[in-house]
């Protein structure tokens, strides 16, 4: 049965459920707070990650915990004032990674991500966003010999298991799948199966436009706003108040504050992130991750984007661009990177949950509300299946994975 739906929040996540939700013949309104798509989903790798069949656990080996905690790692950093406030959950994903309760969370995980290029692709063709994608892979890259060889075991294992085309590199064949690579680096893992796209906020863009040009609305407005009425649910835009039987809330790091607002308590964090990009004559073939140095490289419109890992930090302390500072100077080392584009780095959050899977399904105690967030270090790669399985669960349909683990009343 046709129904009119509020979806709250336009990034990824957000824009690909309204879709699926029309084309199952619902009427929908978008409404974020921004005209544009500027946030999680503007500024992370642009990656469409088919490889990433398991989910970033917490480390468990000390060594690595040490570097953390130390800080002589680039692939975290934390606000000591910020950790009391998330210790508990920090706990509960430290839990979550042991290896017995991590293996069902990856196979779930490998089941859903499975179905990220067939879907990004049937809106990839609908819109016209060839011109926005490389179907090329990326470079996971190491200095080290005997790290590199380590992972490459890894790699090749993961792949054999998980049907996924993966070549070994060895420094010279490195060095010319990249040729930018001014250093020698030991060698790299080729992930051949995933996508890049050279600006992740205009593909948002266009999904949502295409949504607009089959009769979806998209209006500004405040989540905020969300109140129940009637039977169904309203929210205040610039264009007035506007009712649906049903909401979904899509507010990808934004989540938590909705749902607490609503009276639940998920067990969502943030894991924030930085970007800056450099412009230069030479660009990169290939985006590349310089593992070591907790590095992503991305070569997009505007530059290489460096990206940066994880911040464990308040969504809205002030920005620390330790991380970004630190990438900068290692990655001079291996390229000639030149100025950096932007005055001040960009600054976004990777919304997180406890188990490291997403919160896809019916809110547990009001009619009409749905939840789709939580999509952490894969929301871009994951917006389309899972916009599509929350359709699923919303129009009675028989659902493309199994939903029972992304399921938020598993909380
Ligand atoms: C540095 C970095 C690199 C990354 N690289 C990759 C990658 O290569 N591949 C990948 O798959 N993923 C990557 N990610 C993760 C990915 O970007 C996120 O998982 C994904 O963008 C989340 O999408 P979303 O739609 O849930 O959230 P968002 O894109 O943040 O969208 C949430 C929307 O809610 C809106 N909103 C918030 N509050 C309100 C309100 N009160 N009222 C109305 N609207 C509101 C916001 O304006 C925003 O548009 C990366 C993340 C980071 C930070």
């Amino acid at each position: 049965m046709s129904t009119h739906v509020l979806v709250l929040g336009a990034g990824m996540v957000g824009v690909s459920t309204a879709l699926a939700l029309q084309q199952r013949g619902h009427h929908v309104t978008l409404v974020d707070r921004n005209a544009r798509c500027l946030e999680t989903s503007y500024g992370n790798a642009g990656i469409i990650q088919r490889e990433a069949v398991r989910p970033y656990g917490f480390p468990r080996e000390w060594r690595a915990i040490l570097r953390v905690a130390s800080g002589r790692g680039n692939e975290a950093h934390y606000h000591l004032g910020g950790l009391p406030g998330i210790a508990l959950r920090l706990a509960r994903y430290w839990a979550h990674s042991a290896p017995a309760a991590y293996a069902p969370i990856a196979e779930a995980y490998e089941r859903l991500i499975a179905h990220c290029l067939t879907e990004h692709a049937r809106w990839m063709d609908e819109c016209g966003a060839q011109d926005l994608v490389s179907r090329n892979g990326w470079l996971q890259s190491y200095r080290t010999p005997a790290v590199w060889h380590a992972a490459a075991a890894e790699a090749l294992r993961v792949a054999d298991r998980a049907g996924l085309d993966c070549a070994v590199l060895d420094g010279a064949a490195l060095a010319a799948a990249q040729p930018a690579l001014q250093a020698p680096m030991a060698g790299a893992i080729h992930w051949k199966d995933a996508w890049s796209v050279s600006e992740p906020a205009e593909l948002v863009e266009r999904y949502a436009a295409l949504f607009v040009k089959k009769g979806g609305v998209v209006l500004v407005g405040d989540a905020r706003t969300l109140r129940q009425q009637g039977r169904g649910w309203a929210v205040d835009t610039a264009s007035g108040s506007v009712d649906a039987e049903h909401a979904v809330l899509a507010l990808g790091p934004w989540s938590d504050q909705a749902t607490r607002a609503l009276g639940y308590k998920l067990p969502l964090f943030v894991k924030r992130g930085y970007h800056r990009h450099y412009r230069r004559g030479a660009t990169l073939a290939l985006p590349m991750l310089d593992m070591e140095q907790g590095v992503m490289l991305a070569p997009m419109k505007r530059g290489i984007r460096i990206t940066t890992g994880a911040e464990f930090a308040p969504l809205d302390a002030p920005s620390t661009p330790v991380q970004l500072h630190r990438a900068e100077q290692s990655t001079r080392s291996l390229l000639d990177l030149g100025e950096p584009v932007e005055a001040q780095p960009w600054r976004g959050a990777r919304p997180c949950t406890v188990d490291m899977k997403p919160v896809i399904g019916a809110a547990a105690r009001h009619r009409g509300l749905w939840f789709n967030f939580g999509h952490a270090h894969q929301g871009f790669t994951l917006g389309p299946v899972c916009g599509r399985l929350l359709a699923e669960l919303m129009s009675g349909e028989t659902p493309i994975v199994d939903p029972e683990p992304y399921s938020p009343a598993r909380f």
